[in-house]
């Protein structure tokens, strides 16, 4: 049901929402709480000196504001707390004055100061707060509100819902959980810590067994079910091909093009997964594997998590394949009507032989004539696709995974033990090790120094800040914006320094990547946008302030840009602060060591990407957290699958929207 029927959504909200990926019902619905505060309320004398309390009590004199600066507004009033009269001062908060009734009740959040009788309150709460209150924390869009957002949800809780539940009914006997749109009314509305958990447990439940789900199907549905595409290639064309590309593949790259290539001409379907570091030579791999299914005739197709990705892997396999008749498109969301439908018909016609996009791929009608090869970066494969509707003439395509997220041998052999894997470890020759330091704000003019020494050189810099533009001057984080004006001053203009971020119009980061890529722009300063994928190879320096912001694999994963030739690489972490997982980035290059460390350290690691940076793949799970959950939805979803997959899961009519999108035929 689309979003514009619930009620409270106006064009405004709609906007928001758009930007929030939340164009049904359902998809808000499911939009969950990153995390909740627990608000519970106390009778003043029990409040703790120096402690945030939040305390209930009734307005005991009008409001009176004082504005003390431009940005600065006091407002002050007496309340009657369990009889006591207390001040209360706040800050900044001069628009609430006109509901500040005499009389009313209301909840205060701040601290109080015995000896002054004062309480400084950060945050007023209008509703009442019984004893204790759970209030969940949204991500938000500037101008939408958790409370706005709430109550939105809470309009949806009204209407009819299609919610499709993933746990099998058996299952759902077996360990007594709760139904699906209990718990997600639950998640949102929490009305106890213990509901909270019993519908979290569930969530997490479904979203891990959907995960294992996705991991083992075509495992089994390919052991019970042969048929391949027959494919007859003459290897010594794919040799031809290898040995023209500009270097020397590495022996783990050949091991896994070899690997392809027995799985293509093998009479069973193919279903591998590639492991390997960024910049451990995987895109190009894939572009053997492409050749290899153009070779015996048939499209191949590529999707990557951001568009900036898609659109880099279109130029730069667009590149590879510049001395072949194979054609190349490309298909992201942005694009016109018009150049969609003709990269539509183009497709039909069997005219492009490799797509790349973004989801746009499968969630738009495409057609395709004849995709004999699909594939696809990991993250695609978690959640469910509500908008899948891939068309492919039934053709038995065959399933090629890249993943960049090294991760703990024992999280691996869980997740991945059961499908075909190339692993490459190996570098491509004459990569040097990225030298990594981390630096406090303060000696920030020695790194401004070897930048400008790199740049002089030649190269080229990455930056990375935590926050594209701090409006409200409240965070003492670094933003892009304001590094801008820092380094352009700090350079005196001399250096082409440009910035880089999600929110910018499409054709605008096109063209800064581009002129980035022609090396006219020096100094590329971005939110975690680069993060995935992006190739110049020019870079040789990146600095990432507020380095304690991010976890490891993002840290590793932003690394990973530079250091892509035999030149020496530098990276550095800016951070006042002592945080011991930036320690591990200056000891280690290596990204499976680098993940060991990282689920030492961290009670939740950051594995299969961030929140922040967009590219979560679990909404609620999380893979340490729920290890022994995720060891039981093995368990469970292998005996599903298995139980099932003869008579197609005739029963479980939601699961064929998985399957489909699983197995690229409709
Ligand atoms: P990944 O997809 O694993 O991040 P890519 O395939 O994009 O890695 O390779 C990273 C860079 O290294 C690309 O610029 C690619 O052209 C180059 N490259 C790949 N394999 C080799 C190799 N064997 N020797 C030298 N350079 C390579
Ligand atoms: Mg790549």
């Amino acid at each position: 049901m689309d979003v514009n029927l619930v009620k409270g959504v106006g064009s405004k909200a709609f906007e928001y929402l758009s930007k929030l990926n939340l164009y049904t019902v359902e998809d808000l619905i499911l939009y969950y709480p990153y995390r909740y505060n627990f608000i519970k309320v106390i009778p003043l004398i029990e409040a703790p000196e120096d402690e945030i309390v939040t305390i209930k009590g009734i307005i005991d004199t009008e409001p009176r504001v004082s504005y003390i600066k431009r940005n600065l507004n006091r407002m002050t009033f007496r309340l009657n707390t369990d009889g006591y009269l207390i001040n209360v001062t706040i800050f900044n908060r001069s628009f609430y004055r006109m509901h500040l009734k005499l009389g009313r009740l209301i909840t205060l959040i701040g601290r109080y100061d015995r000896k002054k009788n004062t309480f400084t309150a950060n945050d007023i709460k209008f509703d009442l707060i019984k004893d204790y209150k759970i209030e969940p924390v949204y991500h938000l869009v500037k101008g939408l509100t958790s409370k706005g957002l709430s109550k939105l949800i809470s309009e949806c809780f009204r209407m009819r819902l299609d919610l499709d539940d993933y746990i099998p009914d058996y299952l759902v006997d077996k360990y007594k959980f709760m139904n699906k749109k209990d718990s997600a009314y639950a998640i949102h509305f929490p009305a106890n810590t213990s509901i909270l958990k019993k519908a979290r447990l569930r969530e997490i439940y479904e979203e891990l067994f959907i995960f294992m789900f996705k991991m083992n199907y075509l495992k089994h549905k390919y052991d019970l079910n042969n048929q391949g595409l027959g494919r007859k290639v003459d290897r010594h064309k794919v040799d031809e091909f290898i040995n023209a590309l500009p270097f020397a593949l590495t022996p783990d790259q050949l091991n896994a093009v070899n690997d392809i290539y027995d799985d293509l001409l093998s009479p069973k379907r193919m279903n591998r997964l590639i492991l390997g570091d960024v910049g451990s030579g995987k895109t190009c791999v894939a572009s053997i594997g492409m050749y290899i299914n153009y070779l015996s005739g048939y499209q191949s197709s590529m999707m990557a998590p951001t568009e900036i990705l898609a659109r880099q892997h279109y130029a730069s396999i667009t590149d590879t394949f510049k001395n072949t008749d194979i054609k190349v498109g490309l298909l992201v969301g942005s694009m016109k009507k018009s150049e969609k439908n003709k990269i539509y018909q183009e497709l039909e016609e069997g005219k492009i032989d490799i797509l790349i996009g973004t989801h746009a791929l499968i969630s738009e009608g495409v057609k395709f004539n004849n995709l004999g090869l699909v594939i696809t970066d990991e993250q695609h494969r978690f959640g469910v696709n509500q908008r899948s509707n891939l068309q492919n003439k039934g053709i038995m395509s065959d399933v090629l995974y890249l993943s960049a997220t090294p991760i703990p041998r024992t999280y691996a052999l869980t997740i991945y033990g059961d499908m075909d894997t190339s692993i490459i470890k190996t570098k491509p020759n004459g990569r040097k090790d990225i030298i990594t330091k981390v630096v406090k704000e303060k000696d920030l003019k020695d790194v401004l120094y070897h930048m400008v020494e790199e740049i002089k050189n030649g190269h080229q810099i990455y930056v990375v800040a935590p926050l594209i533009e701090d409006e409200n001057g409240e965070s003492n984080l670094n933003d892009v914006v304001k590094l801008k004006e820092k380094f352009d001053m700090a350079f005196h203009n001399n250096i082409r320094v440009e910035i880089l971020h999600g929110k910018m119009k499409n054709a605008d980061k096109d063209a800064i990547m581009a002129e980035y890529k022609n090396g006219n722009i020096k100094v590329l300063i971005s939110t975690t946008v680069i993060e995935v994928g992006v190739d110049v190879k020019n870079s040789t320096m990146m600095v990432i302030f507020n380095a304690e912001r991010f976890g490891l694999s993002t840290l590793h994963q932003l690394r990973g840009r530079v250091g892509r030739n035999d030149v020496q690489s530098y990276c550095y972490l800016i951070s006042n602060m002592d945080v011991p997982r930036l320690k591990v980035m200056e000891e280690s290059n290596d990204g499976f060591y680098i993940s060991e460390k990282d689920f030492e350290l961290r009670g939740e690691g950051d594995l299969f990407g961030t929140r922040q940076s967009g590219d979560m793949v679990f909404k609620i799970a999380n893979i340490r957290r729920d290890f022994k959950i995720l060891l039981q939805c093995k368990k469970d979803a292998t005996e599903f699958i298995t139980n099932n997959l003869v008579d197609n899961f005739n029963k479980y009519p939601e699961f064929h929207k998985i399957i489909k999108e699983l197995e690229f035929i409709d």
